[in-house]
């Protein structure tokens, strides 16, 4: 046996340079490996004489290789390996494109075993199949002399590319399934000595297979039914651990203490009536759970889900007005310094009439208002007047979350975009709270956290457990739908006329370009903005030029009689600050952007949102960028391009064009990606959960019922040592609200 713990570089046949893309997806040890589970499979299970072959089914064929040869067709550039392959029925032709080494892999006389499609063209022929040498001691002896070659099948046990379920992992950082599944099969055995730390009789209420055994059949199952049922093991472990860690906070949580602030029904009735519009009925149902919360002394812990453009912020804003009047400070925390300064605006626009001091605080600016007036002013004051209360309503970006930044008497902290802020930040944002300086030691904070990229209700339950849920599930009233295409190449210059033809009638533009990956070990789906990434600042310099040339293309090329301005992560908040006040007022007529305007910016004019590389994007994010458009009175359009020919991608996107719903999007989103790519993966908080169990609401619920039976009997896990040290590896990796 091999010790779980092995170092993978201790493990025979995993060369240097495999080892290296191993440890970048986390994959250190033996026991890492055997963790690391396939995403799908392939059902190659069907093995059929080759006399008996139909055309479009995918089966297994086992014979001898003949006359195996390459060539190379000019037209398309491409390498062909071809071969015939015999058993005691007949043979077919075998073609495999672009694999040259193959030819000396399977060489003439060699028996393999081969699973893949059966294709037509003039003749029957097998397309690109997997395939695997079968060993010639373990062919039976009678064949291997005789002439005539049985179709009698290999033994599966010894197959791992062919001929059964076949694992297919996630595919990254260059590791293919086929090496993957060369590495883990031999060593599967040594799966044995993985200790399961499920209580028994949890096992046996859930009908739950053993970790080992689910281990063994998740990798190389012997029957879809097996396959299914380790899955399900290791679906229910992932979510019995998130729902003892989330019930154990609960109990945390319980005990913290909370400033309560009662509902001043004058001051918000007199600000409702003075808003230059009427709030819906969410608006106004969720306004009233959270002041109804701010009036307990336990915290708040609560998320304020809403569609793009559903009113988010006036809701927050009523909210810190209450806190504000009552003589306590607010904390307003925004994920980008666009966003951050148009809150500040926004809130200064709102509360203008109710003599607050307001200030703005972010990584590069200072800026305090009284009554709406706004001014610079040097950091170091206001961080004194932060700190001595003055500042009631403090509006920033995680620069808020630094050491020096201390206040006085801190009772309400909102944050927008909430999922966007980093583990360690929500870390930071925590320890702020509980080292308060002079104010109210012992209080924490209520927290409203807001989402535009609506969490799908399965996930916020699984995710959060006990935060509160308040949801705008409505439009204010007379918002459009915007127009959506998703638009193929040959009509890309009849979108630019279009284009042309809206601006001309007096409207504007965005074109965003998506984030170029470096190092992209997640897949191309990906698009996240963590600011202290560091991935993300390599991936920052690439967006800039690839959002350069598309800044050259539009303004050189194709519009050269148009204003366009050119907005990216690089340019100081002033320049940022000068583009968009710019485009508001209708000075320029398109930005060309890289995804930073995601979210917050509201521009009424401008109705169409152009996207490239839209494949780039999950659903819940091109739906936030067309919610940058449609806020006027005008005609919108959401225009998506992707040079994807990829079938998959297509019917992606074309989903766009038929949903306006972001709750929707999000769920088919999840659906698609699952939740890390959701989410984007560095901030979510989130271990990879690749069973997608996070769908699964029956199982949610059945994980959650029994983490608090146990908990009920044992609160500190005395009985259950193996349960409690995976309990803690668990919330190690993991950082939820
Ligand atoms: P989000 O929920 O995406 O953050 P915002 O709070 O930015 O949305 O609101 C989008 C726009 O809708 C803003 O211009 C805001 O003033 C406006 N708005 C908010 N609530 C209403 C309402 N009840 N009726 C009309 N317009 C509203
Ligand atoms: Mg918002």
């Amino acid at each position: 046996m091999i010790p779980l713990s092995t170092p993978i570089p201790n493990i025979p046949r995993i060369s240097p340079i495999y080892q290296k893309r191993l440890a970048k997806l986390g994959i250190k040890t033996l026991r890492d490996l055997f963790f690391h589970l396939p995403r799908r499979y392939d059902d190659f299970s069907k093995i059929t004489k080759i006399v008996d072959l139909r055309v479009g089914e995918t089966a297994t064929i086992q014979g001898k290789v003949l006359e195996i040869s390459n060539t190379r067709t000019w037209k398309k550039r491409m390498n062909i390996t071809q071969a015939h392959i015999q058993d005691s029925t007949g043979s077919i032709r075998v073609v495999w494109f672009n694999q040259p080494y193959l030819i000396n892999v399977l060489k003439n006389d060699m028996f393999v075993s081969l699973s893949g499609k059966v294709n037509l063209d003039k003749d029957i022929y097998f397309s690109n199949p997997s395939y695997e040498r079968i060993a010639n001691g373990e062919w039976p002896l009678a064949e291997k002399n005789s002439s005539a070659i049985s179709h009698k099948p290999q033994a599966i046990g010894h197959l791992r590319h062919t001929g059964r379920l076949i694992p297919i992992y996630p595919e990254t950082a260059g590791l293919t399934s086929r090496f993957l599944r060369y590495i883990i099969q031999p060593l599967l055995p040594n799966a044995k000595q993985i200790q399961d730390w499920l209580p028994d009789a949890i096992k046996r209420s859930q009908r739950l297979l053993d970790l080992n055994a689910a281990i063994l059949q998740v990798h190389f199952p012997s029957s879809i039914k097996n396959a299914n049922q380790a899955r399900r093991r290791m679906a229910f472990e992932e979510l019995f651990l998130l729902q003892l860690f989330v019930l154990r906070q609960r109990v945390k949580r319980l005990k913290d203490k909370a400033q309560p602030t009662p509902f001043n029904e004058e001051l918000v009735r007199n600000a409702v009536a003075k808003l230059p519009f009427k709030l819906t009925i969410s608006q106004k149902k969720s306004a009233w759970e959270i002041f109804q919360d701010l009036t307990k002394d336990r915290p708040m812990n609560r998320l304020l889900e809403g569609d793009v453009g559903s009113g988010k912020t006036v809701v927050a804003a009523l909210a810190a007005l209450e806190n504000a009047k009552a003589g306590f400070q607010t904390t307003f925390m925004a994920p980008t310094e666009i966003l951050a300064r148009q809150h500040f605006q926004t809130l200064n626009g709102l509360l203008a009439g109710y003599n607050l001091e307001i200030c703005l605080l972010t990584g590069k600016d200072a800026k305090e208002s009284l009554g709406g007036r706004i001014s610079n002013i040097a950091k170091k004051s206001l961080l004194v007047k932060i700190k001595n209360g003055q500042m009631r309503i403090i509006v920033g970006t995680h620069a808020l979350l630094q050491k020096q930044v201390g206040f006085k008497n801190l009772t309400l902290t909102i944050v927008d975009e909430q999922h966007r802020f980093g583990v360690a930040q929500r870390a930071a944002l925590q320890k702020n709270v509980e080292s308060l300086p002079d104010g109210l030691p012992q209080n924490i904070p209520h927290l409203l956290s807001m989402t535009a990229t609506p969490i799908p209700r399965t996930l916020a339950l699984t995710l959060y457990g006990d935060l509160d849920l308040s949801l705008l599930d409505e439009m204010p009233k007379g918002r459009q739908k915007i127009i959506t295409n998703l638009v193929p190449p040959i009509k890309r210059n009849a979108a630019y006329e279009f284009i042309r033809r809206q601006i001309k009638q007096g409207r504007q533009a965005f074109v965003v370009c998506p984030r170029i990956e470096v190092a992209n070990d997640r897949g191309s789906d990906t698009n996240s903005t963590n600011e202290n990434s560091i991935r993300d600042i390599f991936a920052d310099i690439s967006d800039v030029r690839a959002v350069k040339k598309e800044y050259e293309k539009l303004s050189g090329d194709i519009f050269p009689e148009l204003k366009i301005a050119l907005l990216h992560g690089k340019l100081k908040p002033t320049e940022k600050e000068n583009i968009m006040a710019d485009f508001a007022r209708g000075r320029t007529d398109i930005i060309v952007s890289t995804s930073v305007i995601e979210v917050g910016i509201d521009v009424p004019n401008a109705v169409i949102m152009m996207i490239e590389g839209a494949e780039r994007f999950g659903l819940a994010q091109l739906h936030q960028l067309r919610g940058r458009v449609g806020r006027g009175a005008h005609q919108s359009y959401c225009l998506l391009f992707t040079d994807s020919p990829s079938r998959q991608t297509q019917e992606r996107l074309k989903i766009m064009t038929t949903c306006h719903n972001g709750f929707e999007l999000a769920e088919k989103d999840l659906a698609l990606r699952g939740p890390g790519e959701f989410f984007g993966t560095s901030q979510s908080g989130l271990p990879d959960m690749p069973m997608g169990s996070l769908i699964d609401l029956i199982m949610i619920k059945q994980a959650r019922a029994e983490a608090a039976k146990v908990l009920q009997q044992d609160p500190e896990l005395k009985n259950y040592p193996l349960l409690k040290e995976m309990l803690k590896k668990f919330q190690d990796n993991i950082h939820l609200e």
